[in-house]
């Protein structure tokens, strides 16, 4: 059993991602799971690559600053001729009509008039990453669920075609972590693609750009601290993120605050008191670039050595070995 995640350097890393995930991959690592900067998936819209690069050297940076063992480590693009010979191999399993019915596809392709390839394949390029490397498990939330389904069907066509190589995958729910709604839209997820940055904390933030925007952050005209997420969805994510940050509930998190004057400073206090000695090993890391580039190139090659046999064997079975 060994489950297989990754985080996308479409943008920088923010407290959703860290509360969310990266945090729970440093506290809980299986001894066969690996993490990995998912730079491939971050190149389906226009982008820069200047940005890319910087985006996936701090992604890298924070697994590690985290405590995600850097044995468990690796970026995508290392190992970039084995994830594209397996994702060809993938897409002459796959049927148009199943890639063009992944709800993804059609929710990110709507309205847009220059749909690249790449959002219609970049699920083929996720089922080639989960059985490039022979994952069980794919912990993901219910957005991605359909993607999963679409390597099961994948690895098991594969295996009925040409010969059994591939382990079927499963998708398991993660373990509950904290889902963290945007500052400014707390009815919304906090995300790298929302336009408006104002709602996002990021990693890389300074305490003083936390505390800012913090204190702007959306609440409601009751002027009650309670958790009631329905009904003041701004004060209950402010109280669940300081409930993640301190390892308590929202309701307990509320006790003893009485105005939001006191709750966004109390929250943005316990956020800068987990993530500022992370963001200070990130900083550190991206200056010791040698070190950097060292953790990179062995995560490649251990992930390489990993896979190689079972890529091998999917090309000769395939007929092209
Ligand atoms: P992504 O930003 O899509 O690369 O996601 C990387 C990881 O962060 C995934 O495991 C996501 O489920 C998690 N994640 C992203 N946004 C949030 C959020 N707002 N709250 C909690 N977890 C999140």
């Amino acid at each position: 059993m060994f489950s297989l995640s990754g985080i996308t350097p479409s943008g920088e890393a923010h407290l959703g991602n860290y509360l969310g995930a990266v945090r729970r991959w440093a506290a809980e690592p299986g001894p066969e799971d690996l993490y990995f900067v998912s730079n491939l998936h971050a190149m389906t819209t226009r982008h820069d690559p200047g940005r890319l690069r910087v985006l996936t050297d701090h992604q890298l940076a924070l697994l590690i600053a985290a405590g995600v063992p850097r044995e468990r480590l690796f970026v995508q693009s290392d190992l970039i001729h084995e994830h594209m010979a397996l994702t060809w191999l993938l897409e002459c399993t796959c049927t148009f009509g199943e890639a063009r019915r992944m709800v993804q596809f059609k929710e990110k392709s709507q309205g847009s008039s220059s749909v690249r390839l790449g959002l219609l394949t970049y699920p083929v390029l996720m089922a080639a990453d989960i059985l490039l490397h022979g994952a069980s498990e794919v912990p993901v939330g219910h957005d991605q669920n359909q993607h999963v389904e679409l390597a099961r069907t994948l690895a098991r066509r594969f295996n009925t075609d040409y010969g059994d190589v591939f382990t079927v995958p499963q998708a398991v729910l993660p373990v509950a972590g904290a889902r963290v709604r945007d500052l400014a839209v707390p009815t919304r997820k906090m995300s790298k693609s929302s336009s408006d940055g104002s709602g996002i904390v990021y990693v890389l933030d300074s305490p003083e750009a936390v505390r800012r925007k913090f204190r702007r952050a959306v609440t409601d005209g009751e002027n009650t601290v309670r958790y009631a997420p329905d009904e003041q969805p701004g004060v209950a994510n402010l109280l669940e993120i300081m409930a993640a940050c301190t390892d308590t509930l929202p309701d307990d998190a509320a006790k003893g605050i009485d105005s939001y004057r006191d709750l966004k400073e109390a929250t943005a206090e316990a956020v800068i008191s987990l993530i500022a000695p992370v963001r200070e090993r990130v900083l550190q890391l991206l200056e010791e670039r040698s070190e950097l580039q060292k953790i990179r190139a062995e995560g490649a090659e251990r992930a390489r050595r990993r896979s190689r046999d079972r890529l091998d064997r999917a090309l000769s079975l395939a007929g092209l070995k």
